[in-house]
């Protein structure tokens, strides 16, 4: 099976900003979780690989393919669904879907029928292929996009933020669909959402300001920072005197007071008490830059 390589990718916009700084991954079969905040550049990673944008430096490969040179090729391997896909609301699934096949050229109009069919069984989306699109809710206008990403047979699929708005009964069937395409394609699932990498992902990485800071299997991950979690219920008014102090990296409001997580390799005393690390303390430890890297 081919991995995906990335290597000392950079772009700079025409305005100055810096989406991406020497980002290197290597991106085995499976689901890969991308995670970072708004604007750390997992878009401009996404539409790099998926060839709709030009890197400045660096290389991509996917097995032999040099992705940013062979820009045909990878197009005929790639699914990508990007956050936002204009959709033609007045056509069904079933014909928009049939049209997309003709422009991905299978012209076998037989073959096609059965391609169509199948995808639309997939997504579970068969028995409203009849219905306009413009009816469909957030989550069967996902799992359109995903039916039209497949359309190609796909060896490489990109998803860029999917899950959001979506209700969590929808949300489930997204990523059933999603973890069975993994089982035999590079699947990168980019988001912002911790809970849906530790769920999904065997493999993952966190990057912000255009860096990568972490790439790991996230249960590992989790390990590397167990035991350095600790947790202390305090008043709102003392947040800014323990974020000075302490390593803060996650804080949540429970009945009105103030829980914090805060990273130390030593146990803090003063009423603080050691918690189970997750994946959101991990995302946060780095985001924040509390952990040795
Ligand atoms: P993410 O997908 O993680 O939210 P993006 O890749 O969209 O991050 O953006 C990374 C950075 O590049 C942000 O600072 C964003 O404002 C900037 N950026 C994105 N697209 C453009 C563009 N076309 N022109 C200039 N800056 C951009």
């Amino acid at each position: 099976m081919n991995n995906l390589t990335i290597s000392k990718l950079s772009k700079t916009y025409s305005n100055g900003t810096q989406a991406l700084n020497k980002v290197s991954l290597d991106i085995p079969t499976g689901m890969f979780g991308l995670l970072g905040p708004n604007g750390a550049g997992k878009s401009t990673l996404m539409r790099t690989i998926a060839t709709l944008q030009e890197a400045d430096e660096g290389t991509v490969t996917f097995g032999e393919l040099d992705v940013l040179k062979d820009k045909n090729e990878v197009r005929k391997i790639i699914g990508y669904l990007p956050q936002e896909f204009g959709l033609y609301p007045r056509t069904t699934a079933e014909v928009l879907l049939d049209h997309l096949a003709v422009l991905k050229g299978i012209r076998n109009s037989k073959e096609r029928k059965e391609i169509v069919e199948g995808l639309l069984q997939k997504t579970n989306l068969y028995i409203h292929r009849k219905k306009k699109l413009s009816t469909y809710s957030g989550g069967m206008k996902q799992r359109f996009g995903i039916a039209q990403a497949l359309l190609a047979n796909p060896k490489l699929i990109i998803v860029d933020e999917p899950t959001a708005g979506l209700d969590p009964t929808e949300r489930n069937r997204f990523h059933n669909i999603l973890c069975e395409l993994g089982e035999n394609t590079v699947v990168i699932l980019s988001t912002h959402i911790v809970e849906d990498v530790k769920e999904l992902c065997t493999n993952m990485a966190i990057i912000n300001n255009g860096e990568v800071l972490l790439q790991e299997n996230p249960l590992r991950a989790i390990n590397r920072i167990k035991g350095n979690v600790y947790s202390k219920t305090i008043r709102k008014e003392e947040l800014a005197e323990y974020k000075r102090s302490y390593n803060v990296i996650a804080e949540r409001l429970f009945q009105g007071k103030k829980v914090i997580h805060v990273y130390d390799e030593r146990d803090p005393g003063k009423g603080f008490t050691p918690v189970e690390a997750s994946l959101n303390d991990v995302y946060f430890t780095y985001i924040f830059g509390a952990a040795a890297q």
